[in-house]
């Protein structure tokens, strides 16, 4: 009504592609043939759909933005045309989801297992040591935790080479984006719809996608010519809320409340709240600012990380919670499971028959390890001097941006050697993972970029027990994220990501 609407600005022509030395995968779509203004048409009505829609995030330039709802918000980054990705691959990714539960729930069981795999890690990562503490002082006092709650997700990428899905982790605590991570399935969804030349029901794992919003099919036309059908529904959010909900029913008392430990800033914290605003609409529970009398649930969207634990009173507060009778989403064990050291020491030989009985669940799971190396290993450590670029050097940390590749492997590796103290064992070694490349636009900020990338498929998985009695064990939607695939790591809210999904293949 009178406004100026500013023209989009697609950086297309602007950033060109690098070079890529790896081959490319075929494209879904004629990348290169779709009309300039066609993408700055979709990319205009997407940024549309997405700031009327919720997929938002804190605007790293407005001061309070992290703080304050609903000041300095922005779309979060997002890829405008699905990834391709193989169907069987995805099937497996599901398979497995309630195996990994079960995994972490038998692995945080043993104690000894848990304490005996980090000793020299605890010496050297005063982080890891303080969680190890919480969790020596839970096996002195003998604590049974009774209601068992964990919301994972275990992140893949497909190697390009051999084909394999490939884990590169699994999140015990925090596990991100389950909110943001649906509403980008629905923008693709309604908006994917557009693309539509044809349609095939394809019934996947996670659920079908339903064409509401036919009449989008006249937007663009027949253009690009992908199949939304292919692209699966996604339920992340609502299977959370529903974990987390029957874990505080679980808990028996309906005047306690389900308490979500956050960050005092977070510009993510619209997946939080998109998730608080998913419990609160389904279930009859108080949800209140302050800390009340009785707690049912505490989930934790904080405490992965040493900057979370300022003072001792934040490693006091969390000892607290640790004690308490609540329901821990995670409990200290669940958090150590997740733990990439436990990961390495998972992927051992003959390592996964200690907690699972079942043969083929066991063999489904080996098939997900990719190579994983403590640093004691003298051989593998030669190698990855000579070869570092084969290599991910990891420490103990979560949230992104943590890791050492190409070089840094090298010249970290080599400097660990030379001081000879036990430093080492605050990493461990993986192989590098290479997936295919393909061409792609990436919306970040209101500007879309067209580049290279690759990605990596995220499946939550919500495990809930209550005693002997398992309650909830599955898996519960996706999470895509595809990144630039000159830039080493992954993370969305670390900026190194955007939101994406797939359409199988
Ligand atoms: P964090 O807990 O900090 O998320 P990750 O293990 O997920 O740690 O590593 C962060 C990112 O680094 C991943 O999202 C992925 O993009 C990249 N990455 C990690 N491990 C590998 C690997 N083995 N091969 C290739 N990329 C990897
Ligand atoms: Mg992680
Ligand atoms: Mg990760």
């Amino acid at each position: 009504l009178g406004s100026k609407i500013v023209p989009l600005k697609c950086c297309g022509k602007v950033r060109e592609m690098e070079t890529q030395e790896r081959i490319l995968q075929k494209p879904l779509i004629d990348f290169h043939g779709i009309d300039e203004e066609l993408v700055q048409k979709m990319v205009y009505d997407a940024l549309v759909w997405s700031s009327l829609h919720g997929l938002v995030v804190g605007d790293k330039s407005v001061q309070t933005s992290g703080k304050v709802p609903g000041v300095g918000l922005v779309h979060a980054p997002f890829a405008l045309l699905p990834m391709a990705f193989p169907e069987s691959h995805w099937n497996l990714a599901c398979e497995v989801a309630p195996i990994f539960n079960e995994l972490i729930d038998r692995v945080s069981l043993d104690g000894k297992f848990l304490q005996d795999a980090l000793p020299r890690t605890k010496k050297v990562d005063a982080f890891t040591s303080g969680l190890l503490d919480i969790h020596s002082k839970m096996l002195e006092i003998n604590k049974k935790e009774e209601i068992r709650l964990g919301l994972h997700r275990s992140d893949y990428m497909l190697d390009e080479q051999t084909k394999l899905l490939l884990q590169i982790e699994l999140n015990t605590i925090s596990a991100s984006f389950p909110g943001l991570g649906c509403r980008v399935s629905e923008l693709h969804r309604v908006y994917r719809v557009s693309f539509a030349t044809e349609f095939t029901v394809v019934k996947s794992n996670i659920g079908t996608c339903t064409p509401e919003a036919g009449n989008l099919l006249n937007y663009h036309g027949e253009h690009i010519g992908l199949d939304p059908r292919r692209i699966p529904g996604n339920t992340s959010v609502d299977k959370f809320a529903e974990a987390l909900a029957k874990a505080w029913t679980e808990y028996n008392r309906p005047r306690a409340l389900v308490m979500v430990v956050v960050q005092p800033e977070e510009r993510n914290m619209y997946d939080q709240h998109w998730l608080c605003a998913a419990l609160k609409d389904r279930y009859p529970f108080n949800m209140q600012s302050k800390v009340a009398k009785k707690l049912s649930v505490v989930y934790f969207r904080a405490g992965y990380a040493p900057t979370d634990y300022p003072s001792e009173a934040e490693w006091r507060a969390r000892l607290l919670m640790e004690q308490s009778s609540a329901v821990k989403c995670p409990s200290i064990s669940y958090h150590l499971a997740g733990t990439k050291k436990i990961q390495q020491e998972l992927a051992k030989p003959n390592m996964l028959e200690r907690f699972l009985e079942n043969k083929e669940d066991i063999s489904k799971l080996q098939k997900c390890f990719a190579g994983l190396w403590s640093l004691e290993d003298s051989d593998i450590i030669k190698k990855a001097i000579e070869r570092p670029e084969l290599f991910v050097m990891k420490p103990q940390r979560e949230g992104g941006g943590n890791n050492f590749y190409g070089d840094d492997v090298r010249t970290n590796l080599v400097r660990l050697q030379k001081e000879g103290t036990q430093e080492d064992a605050a990493y461990i070694l993986m192989q590098r993972i290479f997936p295919a490349v393909s061409p792609t636009f990436l919306v970040r900020e209101g500007i879309c970029h067209k580049d290279h990338a690759i990605s990596e498929l995220g499946v939550y998985g919500a495990y809930l027990r209550n005693k002997e009695k398992v309650i909830v064990n599955e898996q519960c939607g996706y999470l895509m994220r595809t990144k630039v695939s000159s830039s080493n790591e992954g993370g969305v809210a670390a900026g190194f990501a955007v939101l994406d999904r797939y359409i199988l293949e």
